[in-house]
């Protein structure tokens, strides 16, 4: 399901959310149930689970939300203590049930659910020298690819597999597999896309995301470490590491908006890091003004943090529908018109005749930062002071997220001036790069910021365009060996 409001098509969209569960004497179904649901705002396109009794593994996937997509008695029929979960937004890939994760296959180690979060940046090369020996695709997602390149390696031992397959891919990706047996999770070695190991009674679960840990007990340990190679089973947790970068490339972004403000990364609590951004944009660019107002749910805590260390009150100036995200309803072409109001009402006795500083995580095509200042003119604002905690979005990215083209990025084609003249906006301030890696608190710089800077840490294939599309990765559609074990919907 792609929503085409003015809204969605303005934000950048999250990517794909992982969980992963090892837990002896445990029904985990249910688990990655609620550690997917905790993670839904990572993807809202479509969402599977697959689960294994240590003898067979069984999935069900589908489009849609997590809440919308399973039932009791669909759970009921996922019996077992290892699982793995996805919830999924197309990063790779078309929006179809095809490209719905985890991908099924069948090794000659038994069966096998692989479930990625990130973007493979040479896919293209793969898939043409895979299709050169005879591999057929079912999908055009590369965690097709990646369950592929397993399956293919799986004959050399489970280790080895993983050490291969890491070998050949290249770009973002944090990947959790179910087999039959045991749960492997693994992550790129540049630690791109975030994943976290946690402990649940006496097993272990991953999850793209700490949010995920505390809704099923289970307990944070660490985030795995780029290039970590993490294998669960009757014996325990082993962890090996892969060649590759010791220093990490998390994306600066997630910091920023992706992740949920009540996760961690790099032992930071997200809200508090963007707490501290928004202390740094009143640093770096103070205005004089009544009120601070946050664009909800997403600039709050910037816009507390802006107001503190500003001493300018902060106040809420509108409201955003908490259910608008569940409806199934399209809205037609005249309510797409209406935009943000779809999203966000007005609280004009908050903001009438008031200077106001309008505090959001981002800009990427400025057509719904525009409304969002109209609407504030329209209900009495006496002047709107943009402040905005993503440095200029200036370049696509290659790793997992979408955030419109080239030419749709308002800042890779216009001033900071042309953009606040755009925005009807009294003033327009953007917190820098390093104001926003410091606000992480992270000593040593470990990110990356490419679509900031257009510094990319990893090496993006020539067979990608300057829009991040991969090409001619759609091909011919035929089997992976899936279908037994599979639990699908019609
Ligand atoms: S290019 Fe931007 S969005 Fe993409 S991984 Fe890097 S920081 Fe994150």
């Amino acid at each position: 399901m792609k929503h085409h409001d003015e809204w969605h098509l303005d934000r950048i969209k999250e990517e794909c959310g992982v969980v992963g569960f090892y837990v002896p004497g445990e029904e985990v179904a249910r688990l990655a149930f609620f550690g997917l649901f905790a993670l839904q705002h990572r993807g809202q396109e479509s969402a599977g689970i697959a689960a294994s009794d240590g003898g067979k593994v069984r999935m069900f996937k589908d489009m849609g939300l997590v809440s919308k997509i399973f039932t009791e008695q669909i759970l009921d029929g996922l019996p077992g203590h290892v699982a793995v979960g996805h919830t999924r937004y197309s990063t790779s890939g078309g929006s179809e049930q095809r490209n719905a994760q985890p991908i099924f296959c069948v090794t000659v180690v038994g069966e096998m659910a692989v479930a990625h979060n990130g973007n493979l940046t040479n896919s293209a090369e793969l898939h043409a020298e895979l299709r050169a020996v005879g591999q057929k695709f079912e999908t055009d997602a590369d965690s097709e690819l990646i369950a592929v390149l397993l399956m293919k390696y799986m004959e050399l031992g489970i280790d080895e597999a993983v050490r291969r397959t890491m070998a050949k891919i290249e770009g973002a990706y944090s990947v959790a597999v179910c087999m039959e047996d045991r749960l492997i999770g693994f992550r790129d070695p540049f630690g791109v896309r975030p994943l976290s190991l946690g402990r649940i009674g006496e097993g272990w679960m991953l999850a793209s995301e700490s949010c995920a840990f505390d809704p099923v007990a289970a307990r944070f340990e660490r985030d795995l470490m780029p290039g970590e190679v993490v294998v669960v089973d009757s014996t325990g947790l082993r962890s090996f590491l892969t060649d590759g970068s010791t220093r990490g490339n998390m994306c600066l972004f997630e910091f920023i908006y992706f992740a949920r403000p009540d996760s961690v990364m790099y032992g930071t609590s997200l809200y508090q890091a963007r707490f501290r951004m928004g202390s740094a944009l009143w640093a770096e660019h103070p205005v004089e003004a009544d009120l601070v107002v946050p664009v909800p749910d997403s600039g709050i805590p910037a816009a507390i943090g802006f107001a503190q260390a500003s001493g300018i009150p902060f106040g809420e100036g509108m409201m955003k529908s908490r259910y608008i995200h569940r409806t199934f309803i399209q809205p037609d072409q005249r309510m797409r018109e209406l935009g943000v109001r779809m999203k966000l009402s007005p609280l004009r006795q908050n903001i009438a005749g008031k200077r106001i500083v309008l505090v959001d995580d981002s800009i990427v095509r400025g057509t719904t930062t525009d409304q969002i200042v109209r609407m504030m003119r329209e209900n009495g604002a006496k002047e709107v002071h943009v402040r905005i905690t993503a440095p200029p979005i200036e370049h696509p990215c290659y790793y997992g997220i979408d955030m419109a083209s080239r030419e749709q990025l308002i800042a890779a084609n216009k001033t900071i001036e042309e953009i606040r003249e755009h925005l009807g906006a009294d003033s327009l301030g953007y917190l820098s790069v390093d104001g926003a890696m410091d606000a992480v608190g992270i000593g040593e710089r470990r990110f990356c910021n490419a679509c900031f800077t257009g510094n990319y840490p990893i090496q993006v294939s020539s067979t990608f365009d300057r829009d991040g599309i991969a090409k001619g990765v759609v091909g011919e559609m035929a089997t992976v060996r899936s279908g037994q074990g599979l639990l699908e919907v019609e």
